[in-house]
């Protein structure tokens, strides 16, 4: 028999009505002749009242009892829907995270699943019984209930449907589906049908808060469709899996985000060892950053510029005045008041003219680009706070977000029941274990660099322009501000393209009055891919460790969620790659 899993959030549970209403879905469901478990958070606000009563006894309560005491939030919850459904005439049971055998590893309020055992719910669910999970807990080897972070019963939720192999996996929440942005500033968003795990997975970390981005990676290594839809709707929402929703628009969605600082690290040595001294003393803070830019140094100083929330900035400045010291050299530049702007899509790794669509589109709008980064599935631009909502506007518009696509995908992803993936990585370091797929060489890049370009709207979409007009494929580009009005902007294009493109650039650069025009005809491309890029916070720092090992320097990096690609010299470029191979090697998939 098919099982359904059904994971219901606070909002959905949030009084005796809710929780009825919830039942009656689950109830419905199991009599159209499904096997059901439910997945259930704490009642609407109670995890943060807990938190809240917590902080009021202990600034810094310990993390073992936090556990203890928010898992009594879902332990309410549970109850109460078996109650519920009793009510109705079925028969349930409710079960806490080490009822069920979830176990984590010991790391508390943010532990991580190791395995779930299915005898005792499969036995439950053949009995004919609703089972009801509590969502967000599990337990460790010492028996101590430990948490998964907050928003975690999405990923209890998705963790059951992919060992108990089922049918569907439906988050009932307080929305009606994932849209193109987030409504409430761009009431023009569109719920979309389908979206794939990769553009779920960047939304989520720009801060779209429908699903955890734990349980979409999870979801994603197992091949686990989500059907994420409104609590009190029959409506469908939106699917997300492997696909998305069409081939045929480059991007799928747009993010804002909002609270954002840029900081510059500058002159600091130009050699291994630089950017690893820097972000290994951030990381040590768990503090993440975005769109790192790394631009070519000159006079062997090179400047490092990145994003923070804006609320980690303080914290993130004293981490680097702790690795300047070491490193002897650099300084600190900062500044608030910005905002990044993100477009996500699957399509644009396959088509051209994507990138440049929204840096015109901003400079049509009078918007400056303050800083660029762009990933195989991943544009971001900072612009001014101030200016922030007009660029999501204008890009949401330039990109036909509004509109519904006229082909749609939608296929019914292939479950893998065979449940190869469940053999294979719970081998590894449990079933959320970092996973690389890949570590690969680029070995046929080139890199152009436009230096001192003026700091104003429009400059970037000429130059992109200008060097599709040539029809160059561009692949990576990063544009750092290099202050007093000016920014280096630097891309890479297959060698082939090199000859052409430095043309161009040094044409536009004489046109523009910008500054030098540097090229290496001998850059190397390495990449590592895989699942949990980033929820696993040192991902990067082990890559720039092992090349700073390697004594291999890094001219540009790249970060996504699901990819890292860090640019070195051509020469580096096998040593490289087989250093990488080495250090990823207990996580490599082969
Ligand atoms: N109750 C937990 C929280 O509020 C888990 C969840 O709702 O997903 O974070
Ligand atoms: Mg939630």
């Amino acid at each position: 028999m098919s099982i359904i899993v059904q994971k219901f959030g606070g909002t959905s549970v949030a009084d005796s009505e809710k929780i009825l209403s919830a039942a009656r879905k689950a109830v419905a469901a199991q009599k159209q002749g499904h096997q059901i478990v439910m997945v259930v958070s704490a009642m609407g606000k109670n995890t943060d009242m807990l938190v809240e009563l917590a902080r009021q006894i202990n600034s810094s309560p310990p993390a073992r009892e936090m556990d203890m005491l928010l898992s009594t939030g879902e332990q309410v919850s549970v109850a109460l829907m078996a109650m519920a459904i009793d009510s109705l005439g079925s028969q349930a049971v409710s079960l806490t995270g080490a009822q069920i055998g979830i176990k984590t590893d010991s790391t508390h309020t943010k532990a991580r699943i190791l395995s779930i055992s299915t005898d005792r719910l499969h036995g439950l669910l053949d009995a004919g019984k609703i089972v009801i999970a509590a969502g967000f807990q599990g337990i460790d080897e010492d028996f101590n209930i430990t948490t998964l972070g907050r928003g975690g019963s999405d990923l209890t939720a998705v963790a059951l449907a992919a060992v108990l192999s089922a049918e569907a996996c439906e988050i009932y929440t307080d929305v009606d589906g994932v849209y193109t942005t987030d409504p409430r500033l761009l009431p023009e968003a569109r719920k979309v049908l389908q979206i794939s795990y990769d553009e779920m997975l960047e939304l989520a970390s720009l801060g779209a808060g429908v699903l955890h981005s734990r349980s979409v990676e999870f979801a994603k290594r197992y091949n686990v469709p989500i059907h994420v839809r409104h609590s009190f709707s029959d409506q469908t929402g939106t699917r997300v899996a492997a696909d998305p929703e069409t081939s045929s628009q480059a991007v799928g969605g747009a993010a804002l985000t909002k609270n954002e600082a840029l900081v510059t690290v500058k002159g600091v040595p130009d050699r291994p060892g630089t950017s690893l001294a820097i972000f290994s003393k951030i990381a040590q803070e768990h503090i993440t950053v975005d769109m790192i830019i790394q631009n070519v140094g000159a006079d062997g100083k090179a400047n490092i510029s990145f994003t923070v929330l804006g609320d980690d900035l303080a914290t993130t400045r004293g981490a680097i005045e702790r690795a300047l010291a070491e490193l002897g050299s650099g300084h600190i530049e900062s500044s608030t008041g910005v905002a990044k702007i993100s477009v996500v899509g699957l399509g644009m790794a396959e088509q051209t003219g994507v990138a440049d669509r929204m840096f015109r589109t901003l400079a049509s709008a009078g918007i400056n680009i303050l800083m660029i980064t762009t990933s195989e599935i991943k544009i971001s631009v900072l612009v001014d706070r101030e200016q922030a909502q007009e660029a999501l506007r204008t890009i949401h518009a330039a990109y036909e977000l509004d509109k519904a696509p006229t082909t749609t995908v939608l296929s019914e992803t292939e479950r893998r029941r065979d449940s190869d993936a469940l053999t294979v990585f719970t081998d590894l370091a449990g079933m959320e274990g970092l996973r690389v797929d890949r570590v690969l060489l680029d070995a046929n890049q080139a890199r152009i660099t436009i230096s001192q370009i003026p700091d104003k709207p429009g400059v970037a979409a000429l130059v992109f322009e200008k060097v599709a007009a040539e029809g160059i494929f561009v692949d990576m580009i990063v544009q750092s501000y290099s202050g007093g009005g000016r920014a280096d902007l630097s891309f890479t294009a297959t060698r082939e393209n090199l000859a052409d493109s430095v043309r161009v650039a040094k044409q536009l650069a004489t046109e523009m009055g910008c500054g030098e025009v540097t090229s290496g005809t001998e850059v190397a491309k390495l990449s590592v891919a895989g699942i949990g890029m980033r929820s696993h916070t040192g991902v990067a720092i082990r890559i720039f460790q092992a090349l700073s090992t390697a004594g291999i320097n890094i001219e540009m990096v790249n970060t996504s969620e699901v990819r890292v690609n860090i640019v070195v010299a051509g020469t580096c470029g096998e040593e490289g790659l087989q250093c990488l191979q080495d250090a990823f090697a207990d996580v490599l998939v082969r």
